[in-house]
């Protein structure tokens, strides 16, 4: 059966998109560390980021650099860190969380609560910035 992240990019389930090329796409978490949270993914379903094949790991990677770049201008936040993890779904990712400090790392925080029109916002500012 596709993952969860193959029916958003197939559009199957809805999500606030913030960009996508041939090969990656970018939508924000629907369960937010902060607000700007963004899930970057391959397209090519793949469960173990580091099992992709060295094209499609580059390609996600500078994918994700340009995601980033675009969220700092567009969230107030010094900086973005990048995680992976993958246990919850099982389709490669990468997280990409404003930060203004080291802590604001943490997976364990209460989740920030936005209206749908809030993430919408969201979304549309950061896929301005996209260059
Ligand atoms: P991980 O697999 O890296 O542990 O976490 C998966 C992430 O995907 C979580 O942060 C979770 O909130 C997010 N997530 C799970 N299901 C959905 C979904 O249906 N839509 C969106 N936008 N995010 C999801």
């Amino acid at each position: 059966m596709a993952s969860i992240f193959s029916r958003i990019i197939a559009g199957e389930i809805p999500c606030y998109k913030v960009a996508e090329d041939d090969k990656n796409f970018a939508f924000l978490d629907i369960n937010p560390v902060a607000p700007g949270h963004v899930l970057v993914v391959p397209k090519k379903e793949v469960d173990y980021i580091y099992d992709l094949d060295e094209d499609d790991y580059v390609s996600l990677e500078l994918f994700a650099a340009k995601v980033a770049r675009a969220i700092v201008k567009a969230i107030p936040c010094k900086r973005v860190g990048s995680a992976t993890i993958g246990l919850e779904v099982p389709h490669a990712h990468i997280h990409l969380i404003p930060i203004n400090k080291e802590s604001d790392m943490n997976f364990f925080s209460e989740k920030a609560k936005l209206s749908e029109a809030e993430m919408q916002h969201i979304a549309d500012s950061i896929a301005e910035q996209i260059q």
